[in-house]
Parts: C-alpha cells; structure tokens; sequence
C-alpha cells in the first residue's frame, strides 16, 4: 500500500442514526470536526472530513413502518435534515456517506468474506435474551433483575434465553494485540481518562463478538448465507474506510488512510477504542490515529433526553442567532473532553459579552473611526511607539499559542488567548484615545498608526478565529477590504503587517447583534420545532397500546404500609393468578374500604421493589391535585375480563 501523506488530515464523526432528530449533540461532534478541519487547511494539510448516516438497523425498519414508509425512504427523509442542518451550521464536510449506498455495502461484505476467510469470523451459536415482542436480542450490557431474569429495555417485558445461529468476530485472540497497541500508543485515546477506561475494560478480558442476526432484515445480507444480516457495528465501522474509497477509489483511500481522529462522544467509546482497532487489524489494515470522546452537553445540568424532553433544538438558536453564536459557544464553554452545561443565561451571556462587547465592538469603533478620519484608508502612520509595538509582539506570541492549542484539542483555551488579546486591543484603543487626537491635525501620522495598528490586530484576530466563527471572520475579513478568501493566506505566512497601508475598508455592518434574554426564551417558545412538536404528543400505535395488559382486578386484602403515609399494600386477583401491588392512595382511601372493589390494573408492568416489596403490576387512578381517584367497576364485571 502506498504511504499516506504527512500532510494528510483525516477527521471522522460518528455516522448519526437515522431513528433520530437532528440535536445539539449531532451539532457539537459535527462543529468540533468542522473547526479541527478548516484549522488543517489553514495549515497547509490535505485535509478530508466524513461525516454521514448509519441507516440499517431494525429500529429503522420499525420506525419505517409505522410511518408506512419503507425503511430507505425514512432515511432519505433524515438524511435530508442532517444536511440541512449542516448547512445551516456552516460544516464544510467533504463527503456525506450513506450505509445504505451499495459501494458501502458490497466492501463490507468483502471485508467480510476475508475475515472469514482468515478464520477470523466463524458461524456459532449465539445464545442471549431475546424480547419476542420486539423480535430483538437484548444488548449484553442490560443487567440481570433479581430473579435472575433480564427486562427489555425497549418494552418492559420479561425476555427469554434464545439459541440462533450466527456469525462470530473472535474478539478473544486480539485482546493482547491491542494491549500491547495502546501501550504503544498510549495517545490513540483522548482525553487519557478515556484511555485508562478502555485498557481497564480489555484487561477484563474480550469475549468474541456476535455480529450477525437472522432476524433483522433491514441489513447487509452475509455473503452466501443471505438468512443472516450483519448487525450494525459491523456495517456502520467501516464506513471510515468505505467513506474515503476503500475498494472503490484506492487512490484516495491510500491518500488518507489512517484517519487521524475519529470524534465521538464517550458513551461509544468502546465500539471505537476496541471493536474498530480488532476489526482493522484483523483485515490487515492500519489503525486511526486518535480516537477523541468528548464530552456531554447537559441542559440545566441534567443530561438531555427525548423522554425527559429537554433536548436542544439547535434550528431555534440558528434562527434567532445564527450559526457562529452556537459554534463559539459550544467550543468556547468547555474543554471538549469533558461535559458541557447548556442554559440560555449562560447562552446569551456569553454571546453578548464575548462576541457582541469585545469583538463587534472592536471591529465597529475601529472601522467607523477609519472611515470618519481617514475616508476608509489610512495611507500614512509614524512610527511605532512602545505601546504600538507591545500589539504587535502580544499577536505574535498569541499566534503560537493558538497554534499549540488547536494541535491539542484545546480549542475552548485558544478562545480563551484570543479573548485575551482582543481585550488588550480594546485596551489600547481606550489608553490611546484616537478620538481626541483626531481633532489636532499635527497628529494625523500618530492617529494613523494607532488606528492601523487596531486594523492589523482585527485581520490577524479574525483569521486565528477563521476555524471556529468563519462567517464572522469572513465578514470581517470582507470589512478590511481583504480581496483573497481567508483560506488561501497560510497560517505559517500570517503576520501582523499583512494589511497593506493604503488598503480601503468597506462601512461593517453589526456583527453580532445584543439578544435579551426574555426575547430568546420567547422565541423558543413559540417555535414549533419538528423535536417539539412530537414531544407535546408522543403517539403510540394500536400494537404498542395491545402490548400493555390490562385487565379487571378484584382487591382480596388491602393494608398500609407502615411507617409510610401513602402506600397501601393489596393483594389482587387477576383472573389467573394473585398478585401483590403497592399503590399511593392511603391519603384517599382506607384500607378496609378498598377490599372486594373492583379495578383496573395493568399487569405486565415491570415489577418494582416499593419499599421493600415487590409491586407486581399497578392500578390505575387519576390524579387530581396530587389526590388519587380510582375508577371502580359499578357492575359486577368479571375479575380477569381484559379492559380494551
Ligand atoms: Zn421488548
């Protein structure tokens, strides 16, 4: 295989599963890779960003169907958004890869058929827990109940032990290659938390992995054995290789193979840390570089989630704000290994003091003041005094900071510089007073250099920015009057004096504009956004309504739970069987009075342990005010009758 180039840059996200909306998470790993990949090009690298869609899969199948749709015109429909929510974003990715595209599919099946060739992939017996209702194994990681049981996450019943068939990776005979890997390598993960995690997790010991189903059909079909499908992890993995042309347009893929970062976030990290590497060397290829977890963002400090209904919409602060605003805050507020906190207050804070106060400031008061004193082009300045100088020198070792810290991840810290300096600027313009020295004219030459020097520290100041706000920078750039795009100046060529004196500058538009905080809370409000709107109702389907099991109860025995103020323990007859349940209605009803009534009581719900007994199933009541009502049959009903 041809060497990869030095100047190659390979950065990779996550390829987004098509079963969800578009969030801020999605935005933040997809703005990280976007900001690592114009920062390369400025650099000089040959840089190559994949991003994507993981389309197979029975969840989408699923969802397909209940949306009538097929499953590729479900993915067609999500594709559409995440790309338009790039664009919105400003992501200068190279190339969109589909799992469903058949150059992706036809590779993973060769590199299949080579891993089973080797004997690296053989047919087994997988035994695990199977939910019927789902048609699904359960993932290993779902946790035993006490009786020795396993619950589906997805649906709350009880699963059951099932033997099928299937393909297996041996896992087990690359445990000590990747040790020996990461003790070699002791940065392929990041940050070295994460590394610390995967060692400890492969010292444990690796257990071959089952990496085909017979009962999902929405898959790659197995080479020769179409009845099996090959599970996800599998598929969606090697969309690094096939994204950048392996087996497909070698010559690129040789061009930039190894990626140099996946970006992920932490909770896939074992897929990418360990999976990945066994896979890649068991196909004889060469490993990524840096596997980098980042971090959360949590919203008032709580981890977003759909059921919790908290999840960010990013189209509603792009509405009201743009991209850059969320691009600088996102990578402004914290390192990116760690987690992230998301509150509007903290939101508009800093999008108003950062970019609105220091840097659009910066950028109005200078240009307008070259405009009004110079006609929009200073021609003729003294000399540098000290002072003067000090802006010169203070960019010049702020460019070598930045440029050490975008090397390292550290994007939130060169921000961090950036500020500083801008600070400085602002300074220095405030010290110096050009205003006052505008109105003697035997100080023009000094009013020129201390207005020249502003303008030279905003040019290099939006090109360090150029990664992480590039429209803004851009426009700035525009400002100055500057001809070429930012992109083509080299960061090794970038120096304080590359603004031309004479150079004319156009009148700036505002920048970034003051946001109240009571108008963005409104906005977002009143935004119907697609996550929103399903949200407020989250239909279910008649079969998912069919798997709840309700039916007439009839109370046999009642009691109050001790030393508690609600609860009432009652033994149920169910029709075929009595149950144990505990209900919060003691502040309602007495236990004497709830014996012999008839209910209603779902019963397969999960069991709960409610303090210290096991509640097998709930009655149901309606809440008023925090006070339970039950509904209690009025007719003799059937005990066990099922309620429809
Ligand atoms: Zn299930």
């Amino acid at each position: 295989m041809a060497k990869r180039s030095k100047k190659a840059f390979y950065v990779t996200t996550p390829i987004y599963y098509v079963n969800d909306v578009p969030h801020i998470g999605h935005a933040y790993t997809t703005i990280i890779a976007d900001a690592l990949n114009r920062f390369k090009k400025l650099l000089g690298n040959e840089v190559f960003f994949l991003t994507g869609t993981d389309e197979h899969g029975q969840k989408v199948e699923r969802a397909a169907t209940e949306k009538g749709l097929k499953p590729i015109e479900l993915a067609d429909q999500v594709v559409g958004r995440f790309k338009d929510l790039w664009k919105a974003l400003n992501i200068s990715y190279d190339f969109f890869i589909r799992t469903t595209e058949p150059f992706h599919e036809k590779s993973v099946q060769k590199i299949f058929q080579k891993l089973k060739n080797k004997g690296d992939i053989y047919k087994g017996i997988y035994k695990g827990w199977y939910c019927v209702s789902d048609e699904n194994f359960l993932a290993e990681d779902v946790p035993l109940e006490e009786g020795g049981y396993k619950i589906c996450p997805d649906c709350g019943k009880r699963a059951d032990v099932v033997s099928e068939e299937c393909y297996f990776f041996k896992l087990s005979a690359y445990q000590k290659p990747l040790l020996d890997f990461y003790a070699q390598n002791p940065t392929f993960v990041r940050p070295p938390s994460r590394m610390n995690e995967v060692i400890s997790f492969a010292r444990q010991g690796l257990k071959d992995l089952s990496i085909t189903r017979t009962s999902v059909e929405w898959g790659i079909p197995v080479p020769d054995d179409a009845d099996h499908t090959i599970y996800v992890w599998f598929d969606a993995l090697h969309n690094y290789l096939t994204g950048i042309g392996y087996d497909w347009n070698m010559e690129l893929f040789e061009k930039f193979w190894p990626a140099t970062v996946h970006l992920i976030g932490k909770d896939i990290l074992r897929f990418h840390a360990i999976f990945w590497p066994a896979f890649l060397m068991a196909a004889e290829l060469p490993l990524p570089q840096t596997v980098f977890g980042h971090g959360w963002w949590l919203k008032d400090q709580t981890k977003m989630s759909k059921s919790k209904g908290n999840v960010l919409d990013p189209h509603i602060i792009l509405k009201t704000f743009g991209a850059d605003p969320l691009r600088y805050f996102l990578l402004r507020e914290v390192p990116i290994g760690l987690d992230g906190n998301f509150s509007h207050e903290g939101f508009v804070h800093r999008v108003n003091s950062d970019l609105a106060n220091d840097l659009g400031n910066l950028v109005q008061r200078t240009l307008i003041m070259i405009q009004n004193f110079f006609s929009g082009k200073i021609e003729e300045t003294d000399k540098e005094e000290k002072g003067d100088k000090e802006i010169r020198l203070e960019f010049e070792r702020l460019k070598e900071k930045v440029l050490n810290f975008y090397e390292n991840y550290a994007l939130s810290r060169a921000l961090e510089e950036i500020w500083t300096y801008i600070k400085s600027v602002n300074k220095y313009l405030a010290v110096n007073e050009p205003w006052k020295l505008s109105k003697d004219q035997s100080k023009r030459k000094r009013l020129g250099r201390i207005l020249y020097q502003a303008e030279a520290a905003l040019r290099a100041i939006s090109y360090l920015l150029f990664p992480v706000i590039p429209g803004s920078s851009e426009k700035i750039w525009n400002f100055l009057g500057e001809e070429k795009p930012i992109e083509e100046e080299l960061f090794s060529e970038l120096k304080f004096d590359n603004l031309k004196l004479g150079q004319e500058i156009k009148k700036p538009d505002p920048l970034f504009p003051r946001i109240a905080l009571k108008d963005f809370l409104k906005e977002e409000e009143t935004q119907p956004s697609p996550a929103r709107k399903e949200e407020k109702m989250e239909y279910i389907n008649f079969d998912e309504f069919k798997r709840m099991d309700l039916r007439v109860g009839e109370v046999l025995e009642a009691e109050k739970v001790e030393g508690t103020e609600k609860l009432i323990k009652l033994e149920v007859d169910i029709g075929t069987e009595k149950r144990t349940m505990v209900a919060g209605v003691a502040d309602v009803y007495s236990a004497e009075e709830l014996v012999g009534k008839k209910l209603v009581v779902i019963v397969n719900l999960k069991p709960a342990i409610i303090r210290g007994i096991e509640s097998q199933g709930m009655l149901l009541a309606a809440e008023v005010e925090g006070k339970a009502t039950i509904p209690f049959f009025d007719k003799d009903v059937l005990t066990g009758a099922k309620v429809r």
